[in-house]
């Protein structure tokens, strides 16, 4: 038994444990993106239909909340979704790599305000 305690074989064991955990962090597919819960279910508010799943950008709110645009989009294409707003970044370890979420959206919201940026 003392023979397993011997320095050499602890800093082996470490190394497996250390490259077990480097090893699996590879693999992880998703490994940079927000993953959202299951909202399958819901509807937009506005055209009544199904949200579908998409993975978009994540970026820092700088619009003021009350501003005029802001109202415009709530009123005309609520769902639209195109970008993940975080109110500051992310702080912690787990979360402050990561660039893009998932995000359930609209597509008739989206078809909005894309018809809408275009000006028709
Ligand atoms: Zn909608």
């Amino acid at each position: 038994m003392r023979k397993f305690l011997q320095p050499k074989y602890i800093i082996f064991f470490i190394l497996l444990v250390a490259a077990f955990f480097l090893l699996r962090k590879g693999f992880e597919p998703h490994e940079d993106v927000l993953i959202a819960g299951d909202q399958s279910e819901a509807i937009c508010p506005l055209h009544k239909i199904h949200l579908k799943l998409d993975t978009v950008v994540i970026a820092v709110r700088k619009d003021d909340p009350d501003s005029s645009y802001i109202v415009f989009q709530k009123k005309n294409f609520p769902m639209a979704q195109d970008t993940f707003y975080l109110l500051q970044w992310f702080q912690d370890d787990e979360h402050k790599n990561l660039s893009r979420a998932q995000i359930w959206y609209c597509p008739a919201c989206r078809e909005a305000k894309r018809k809408i940026a275009e000006g028709s």
